[in-house]
């Protein structure tokens, strides 16, 4: 290739990179025509990406596990469906249960402390959790009903689509991320779902327990707003 022709193409590229980022930072997350439209499949039909209010529709009234006879609403997430930023949680507690909101209990009210530390407001971000119906008595939720939810929550992360996944505590982060790995193993490094970056840190209510614990999750934050901030500025 001439020398000329590869620095044109090198120029071309730089400025198509840096207008899609100027588009992405306008609020774009498909290119015109092709907004939420996944290729083609074998069948030949385009596929849409459900929104969120299809997935919540199509969860329904939902039976698919055992939880349901014991849970009062389902919780299926809350937030600006557009966030940049996306927290994962377990599975509803008691009040979460009852309001049919994520993270409104006491793990809530720290996770609200923290947003607003780091001058997020909730409504920025997208909350929801593996789980959408509530363990009785807080319980771990099962392999079974983790798989009952699961493409649902695969569905709200494409939904969404955002920057950052910060998985809170062990279940969220193994059913994200496919791994067995320990927590404390990953917490606080950056880790990939698709081309999503995924930070691991440890979930609110293990921080209600373990209060000198709270720092480790402020660190693993600052890495999510700089890689955020970052992002604003390119
Ligand atoms: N714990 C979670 O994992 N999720 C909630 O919504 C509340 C508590």
């Amino acid at each position: 290739m001439p020398e000329n022709a590869g620095r044109e193409l090198r120029q071309l590229a730089a400025s198509l990179s840096q207008w899609l980022r100027y588009q992405r930072r306008l609020g774009l997350k498909a290119l015109p025509g092709e907004a939420g439209v996944r290729p083609k499949e074998e069948t030949g039909r385009e596929q849409k990406i459900p929104t969120l209010e299809e997935i919540r529709a199509e969860m329904g009234k939902c039976r698919r596990c055992k939880l349901y006879p014991g849970a009062t609403k389902l919780v299926f997430g809350e937030g600006n469906p557009d966030a940049d930023l996306m927290f994962i949680g377990e599975a509803p507690g008691a009040e979460e249960d009852l309001q049919g909101l994520p993270f409104v209990g006491a793990a809530g009210q720290l996770l609200n402390n923290m947003l607003s530390k780091l001058g997020l407001r909730r409504e920025e971000v997208y909350i929801t959790n593996v789980v959408k119906s509530r363990p009785p008595g807080n319980r771990d939720p099962e392999p079974d009903e983790i798989e009952a939810c699961r493409p649902f929550l695969l569905k709200q992360i494409e939904a969404v689509r955002p920057r950052v996944i910060v998985t809170l505590g062990k279940v969220a982060t193994q059913v994200v991320l496919g791994t067995k790995e320990p927590l404390t193993r990953i917490r606080g490094r950056w880790q990939r779902y698709d081309h999503i970056r995924v930070m691991p840190t440890f979930h609110p209510s293990y921080l209600l327990r373990f209060p000198k614990e709270r720092h480790k999750t402020w660190v693993d934050m600052q890495q999510v707003m700089e890689y955020l901030a970052a992002q604003e500025e390119n």
